[in-house]
């Protein structure tokens, strides 16, 4: 048996072209775009290009996209007073601060100081409240991008299914872990601390790889007919590509776990291209919610 590869770019093609479908009637609405704004402090190679990419699938969708760069040395009360007006800012629907921050700033301190529903990343503890007792909030962006992909393969409700989520950080493992309760699924949650995780991988029905190892999760530690997301990234050499190439892979064994899932997110090309789709998403979603519209689905 060889699984179904799924296509997260173009799986998050579609949902873009559905985001831009939603603006042109939010603007007849309102009378004005929806705004994200994307505050980038200091010089992050990486954040730099996430930045770019944010930007330009912002202004792609029809969207108004406001970018604020900050010199690395800021002050961490210069950002804040910089989130604060955002906050109050009418145009702006979303605020997203890009990480990591420098050393000097708390991370935690400048995303309480983001309005919760403008946190078009769900981070803000509000949210992560919001998501873990059932209300409306935002969510972060790659795990219900995963949603996402699996509801499409597997429906809505995941009554009956085993799922495991391996890590816990916050802004993957926990919410997807959440995510996947609230679809009815049965789930485990694995991390370092974890014994005999291959057996408890075998077990799943649904496996989410977020760890940050590469090809860590191994074919033959599937269940045969597993539905497997993959969100690890992970850089390696590639010296069939030359000296001193790299090419990124996943936290699974992709060309193993073909041989035994039914479905496989590839690394690159599966769950990456989802994230900046459904920051989008959460930024209609704000959107409509703040002008007191039904939000869009
Ligand atoms: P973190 O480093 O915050 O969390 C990693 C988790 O993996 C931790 O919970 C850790 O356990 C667990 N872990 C580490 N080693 C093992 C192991 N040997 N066995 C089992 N569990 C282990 O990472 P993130 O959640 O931020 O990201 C995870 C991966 O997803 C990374 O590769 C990242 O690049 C990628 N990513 C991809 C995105 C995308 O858009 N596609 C977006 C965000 C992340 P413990 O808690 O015990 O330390």
């Amino acid at each position: 048996m060889t699984a179904d590869r799924i296509d997260g770019k173009a799986f998050a093609e579609g949902l873009r072209e559905r985001i831009a479908a939603g603006v042109a009637p939010f603007l007849a609405a309102t009378g004005r775009r929806p705004g994200l704004a994307v505050v980038l402090v200091g010089d992050d190679p990486a954040s730099q290009v996430y930045v770019g990419s944010k930007h330009k699938a912002t202004v792609e969708a029809g969207m108004l996209s406001f970018e604020h760069r900050l010199a690395a040395e800021t002050p961490e009360a210069d950002l804040i007073a910089l989130v604060e007006r955002l906050n109050a800012d009418e145009s702006v629907d979303g605020i997203l601060v890009q990480l990591p921050l420098p050393k000097h700033m708390r991370e935690s301190a400048v995303i309480e100081a983001i309005d919760p529903d403008k946190d078009v990343d769900g981070f803000h503890i509000v949210n992560a409240g919001r998501l873990a007792t059932g209300l409306p909030g935002l969510v972060p962006c790659t795990p219900l991008g995963c949603m996402m992909m699996l509801e499409d393969r597997l429906g809505r409700d995941l009554s009956g299914k085993s799922a495991v989520v391996i890590g816990r950080s916050n802004i993957v493992g926990k919410p997807m872990a959440q995510l996947l309760l609230a679809a009815n699924a049965t789930v485990t949650v694995a991390h370092s601390r974890t014994a005999d995780l291959p057996a408890v991988v075998r077990a799943a029905d649904i496996v989410v790889a977020a760890v940050g190892r590469a090809e860590m999760v191994r074919g033959d530690w599937l269940k045969p007919g597993a539905v497997v997301i993959d969100v690890g990234i992970n850089r390696i050499a590639a010296p069939e590509r030359g000296e001193g190439k790299t090419r990124l892979v996943g936290d699974v064994a992709y060309a193993e776990a073909l041989e035994t899932a039914s479905a496989v997110t590839p690394v690159p090309g599966g769950v990456g291209p989802m994230t900046i789709a459904v920051l989008l998403r959460n930024t209609l979603v704000a959107a409509h919610r703040r002008a007191g519209l039904p939000a869009p689905e």
